[in-house]
């Protein structure tokens, strides 16, 4: 075996930081400069700000008082200035002595007792100064900036920069350059180089905000990367066969679902509805996402792609990320479907064993028509006999496997099922033409009609008297409400103490409510900790009316669809993430009618609201739109936890911002196709470069 030298604890940490290809640690960018190209007059020095002087020591001495430390005079001709060191070397001191000449660079602080600086770094006067700026890199603990500079030097010089594609082809990223900036294309080359030294009559903050034109061309060949590797995988995927779902006129399920439902589509559902069976009737795999706000209606619309997928003879699936859910999917479909003569079966990870053979029975044979149910149905027992489509509610909470997993369950001469999925959390416009490009997406932009907005007070949690007696109100007027507690992650427990106590609170200030029908005031509690069996009789008793009031953890966060509740109290809103406040929100308004959403909150100790849980509760006060909250969130949390579980966070967008170069992102958009189809292995060369081995992670 070759013998292999241990790594060194800086090699570990530069593999920790991902940088491992010479590419990797050219692209690794200074997180700020220092200038040490210039020596400054102390009498020109302005507070606080980093300097380089040269001056002679006149003075030095170790105090004790406060503590020991070694204070040193220097004196550069115009000002004298004291440096400051509480821990200090012998050497030091013998590198200080009085007559001796010294660069020093550091922060100067002007003071009482006249300017110091605190532990700068010096060495002996003269020498050549350096002709660019310092760089200073993000790092990690056990990296030094000494090792990271000198291990991005050599990866600089190191790796393969050439320009992927010739200047000629990227012509419109040079006519934009020459004519904003007045200055010659950057190559990538000059445009890393620079970034990593650029000389000091730079304007620092045209590379602090990502403005110049060497940031421009990087963030365009990331973008353009990017683009280009989704546009891959769209293709990819167009190569793959699908079965072929044509709609079929007349007397077909899908009529007769259509004809049967107790509501006419909205002009939003319906289109929405053509986008899909379009897609289906194809012989590629849709890879399609519907998005519509929470009570938009996309039940229905996935209900009628079923219906179609039924007609030509296939299995449809619908998978949904909690039970709660996924059996109100069930219920639903069930209502719908069983009259028109469909077999539906249900999945579930907790149902009786004796239950679940019989439907994977029904689904092996092809008896089932339809599959509803959780994660339980990709698990590998579940075989299809024919599964042409497979829907996917709320599926940013599911991961890329799974998603992967249901895809594979089409065993069918090297064909895949389309694949519908769902989500209420809108995706702002820059993260579908970037993250989300090669899914086709379609928009429910418009409610059922006859829904009264909801309005939103953000109430202090010191007037909840107030708010019970709301409570007591929508109770006498035979309305429902729901109490969300919030989940508290470091401590189940704690979170079921925590609403188990709001229970009983809540029961006993309600003593004495009434309801209009007079029967018994009911006060339901609901957790995650709960047998699954309970949590369905509670839910179930709370869809029947029977429960005037719900209080629980956010267990009901999705889907839940109960029309005559018309008030959501969220306890401590300030914790919940601005999505998640409007999800909740979502389960009100549901029915004609006026509804209301209370968002209680409590400032802890603090006098007030941190800055960004105030700006949630404020945008959720001022809007009502999905898209506005989503484009809001994005703002508050950036797109990386936006993304959730799509992807790990390694293929995110490193350099290019999203709020600012919408620009450069359409242009690597109109770019790609032509760029993929001219030159395909420059394209491959250049998704190589700056996604490595994570391109993977975008085609899910
Ligand atoms: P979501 O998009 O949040 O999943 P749902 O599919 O649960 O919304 O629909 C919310 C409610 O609106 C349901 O009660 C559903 O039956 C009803 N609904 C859906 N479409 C219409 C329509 N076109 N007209 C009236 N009610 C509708
Ligand atoms: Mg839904």
């Amino acid at each position: 075996m070759p013998e292999v030298k241990p790594k060194t604890e800086s090699q570990k940490a530069l593999e920790k930081l991902g940088l491992r290809r010479d590419i990797d640690l050219a692209l690794h960018l200074p997180l700020r400069y220092e200038d040490e190209t210039r020596i400054v007059k102390l009498s020109d020095v302005r507070d606080s700000y980093p300097v380089q002087i040269e001056a002679t020591v006149t003075h030095q001495e170790v105090t004790y008082r406060p503590r020991r430390q070694l204070i040193v005079t220097v004196d550069d001709g115009t000002d004298t200035c004291t440096l400051r060191f509480f821990s200090f070397y012998g050497s030091q001191q013998k590198a200080l002595a009085v007559g001796n000449t010294v660069r020093v660079r550091g922060e100067v602080k002007g003071g009482f007792l006249g300017r110091t600086m605190l532990h700068p770094s010096f060495k002996a006067a003269g020498g050549d100064l350096p002709t660019a700026l310092t760089p200073v890199y993000p790092t990690v603990a056990g990296l030094p900036q000494a090792y990271l500079r000198k291990a991005v030097l050599s990866g600089l010089a190191r790796a393969d920069l050439s320009d992927t594609f010739a200047p000629g082809d990227l012509e419109w990223l040079q006519h934009r350059q020459h004519q904003n900036h007045q200055q010659p294309l950057w190559t990538l080359r000059d445009a890393l180089q620079f970034l990593h030294h650029p000389t000091p009559d730079v304007s620092i903050d045209t590379l602090m905000d990502h403005s110049h034109p060497a940031w421009q061309r990087l963030k365009a060949e990331e973008l353009l990367a990017q683009q280009l590797s989704q546009l891959q995988s769209r293709r990819e995927r167009a190569a793959l066969k699908a079965p072929q779902l044509q709609a079929v006129e007349g007397g077909t399920l899908h009529a007769r679902l259509l004809a049967a439902l107790p509501f006419g589509l909205t002009n939003a559902q319906q289109r929405v509805g053509e986008e899909i069976a379009k897609d289906m009737a194809r012989r590629i795999p849709m890879h399609r996402l519907l998005q519509g706000d929470v009570g938009a209606g996309k039940t229905v619309v996935a209900a009628l792609a079923a219906a179609i997928c039924m007609d030509a003879g296939w299995q449809c699936a619908l998978m949904a990320p909690t039970e709660i859910l996924a059996e109100q999917h069930f219920r639903k479909l069930l209502g719908w479907l069983e009259p028109l003569g469909i077999t539906t079966a249900w999945l579930t990870g907790t149902q009786k064993a004796k239950e679940r053979r019989a439907m994977l029975a029904l689904i092996e044979s092809g008896e089932a028509q339809l599959v509803v149910g959780t994660h339980a149905i990709i698990q590998d027992k579940v075989k299809f006999k024919n599964l042409a489509l497979a829907i996917i509610d709320e599926q940013h909470r599911f991961g890329v496997a799974q998603r992967l997993a249901l895809r594979n369950k089409l065993h069918h001469e090297d064909m895949e099922p389309h694949l519908l999925m769902m989500t209420a959390t809108p995706i702002p416009r820059t993260l579908a033409m970037s993250y989300y490009a090669d899914l086709d997406v379609s928009t429910l932009d418009e409610l059922p009609p006859g829904r009264t907005p909801i309005v939103t007070k953000v109430v202090n949690d010191a007037r909840r008297d107030e708010v019970i007696e709301r409570i007591r109100a929508q109770i006498s007027q035979g309305r429902q409400v729901y109490w969300v507690c919030p989940l508290i992650e470091e401590s189940e427990a704690l979170d079921l103490s925590n609403a188990t106590q709001t229970h009983a609170d809540l029961a006993e200030a309600l003593q004495g409510a009434t309801r209009a029908d007079g029967q018994p005031v009911l006060i339901g509690l609901l957790h995650s900790r709960m047998h699954v069996d309970d949590k369905k009789a509670v839910m179930g008793a709370f869809t029947a009316g029977l429960m005037s009031v719900l209080v629980s953890t956010t267990v009901i966060e999705v889907g839940v669809d109960v029309p005559n509740a018309s008030l959501m109290v969220i306890e401590h809103a300030e914790r919940f993430g601005l999505s998640q406040l409007h999800q909740l929100r979502g389960r009100v308004g549901r029915g004609a009618a006026a509804s209301a959403c209370v968002l209680l909150y409590s400032t802890g100790d603090a006098p007030r609201l941190g800055e960004a849980a105030r700006e949630r509760l404020k945008a959720m006060a001022e809007t009502n739109d999905g898209f506005e909250i989503a484009r809001r969130d994005l703002e508050i949390r950036g797109p990386g936890e936006f993304l959730g579980a799509r992807q790990s966070g390694e293929a995110m967008l490193r350099f290019a911002d999203l709020s600012v170069d919408v620009d450069l992102l359409e242009w690597a958009k109109a770019e790609a196709p032509m760029l993929l189809d001219t030159y395909p292995h420059l394209a491959a060369k250049h998704v190589a470069r700056w996604l490595g081995g994570k391109a993977e992670f975008l085609k899910a």
